[in-house]
């Protein structure tokens, strides 16, 4: 399997071929195809196996074919949330999806605890397509009244096992709460436990299932 098989924007092609790569994981040779034809997922696997890229390659290429809508204070509305269970995996993902994303004219950013506020509410005020977060600041730019989920199409929740362990399972229940039903969703786990099943079968519908 080749990645120019994989029927991505020519754009992420590009950048894709910049990084180096020559063939697909396996879990993006599975994940990209189903996340394309519209599939919500649930993927088994670990770090290192690829799984950052199988999820934001395919969603590059669906919010690039599509027009984007404005929030409230005239910036573009957010259409992808990715969570994360730590900042570092955080500003890790934003960085994949600006470099397989920079052919694009599709805007991200990444907001945690432990740095100032202000920053991240001017960028989200300004507009972006995608957003990285943490649950805990995600909540507490909410509940200011500065995030609008409302326009959410994406969901993915990385290393929710992770998530999950770190107690967040709460925040991730009240965010799945400001989402949409109707969207889009993948849930990446290196494990599954009873709990992520719970969660897995709250928030996906029909999945297809991927574990490498
Ligand atoms: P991840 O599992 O997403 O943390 O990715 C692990 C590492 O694999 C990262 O350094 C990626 O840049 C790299 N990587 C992801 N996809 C590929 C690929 N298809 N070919 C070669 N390296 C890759």
């Amino acid at each position: 399997m080749n990645f120019d098989e994989l029927k991505l924007a020519p754009a992420i092609l590009k950048a894709v071929h910049e990084q180096g790569y020559e063939t697909p994981t396996p879990i993006q040779a599975q994940a990209i195809p189903a996340v394309l034809e519209g599939h919500d997922l649930l993927a088994g696997a670990q770090t290192g196996t690829g799984k950052t890229a199988a999820f934001t390659l395919p969603m590059l290429h669906k919010l690039s074919q599509l027009e984007p809508g404005k929030n409230r204070f005239g910036g573009k509305a957010i259409r992808a949330l990715v969570l994360t269970p730590t900042r570092e995996l955080a500003a890790q993902v934003e960085e994949s999806v600006r470099d397989y994303g920079k052919y694009l004219n599709l805007s991200s950013t990444v907001i945690f605890g432990g740095v100032g506020m202000n920053p991240q509410i001017d960028r989200i005020k300004r507009g972006v397509d995608i957003l990285v977060a943490t649950p805990g600041r995600l909540l507490d730019l909410q509940g200011q009244g500065h995030l609008d989920l409302s326009t959410v199409q994406m969901l993915v929740l990385d290393e929710a096992d992770r998530m999950l362990d770190m107690g967040f399972i709460h925040d991730v229940k009240k965010i799945l709460a400001l989402v949409p039903r109707e969207k889009q969703s993948l849930l990446f786990s290196a494990t599954f436990s009873d709990e992520i099943r719970d969660l897995a079968n709250t928030l996906l519908r029909n999945p297809q299932s991927i574990q490498v």
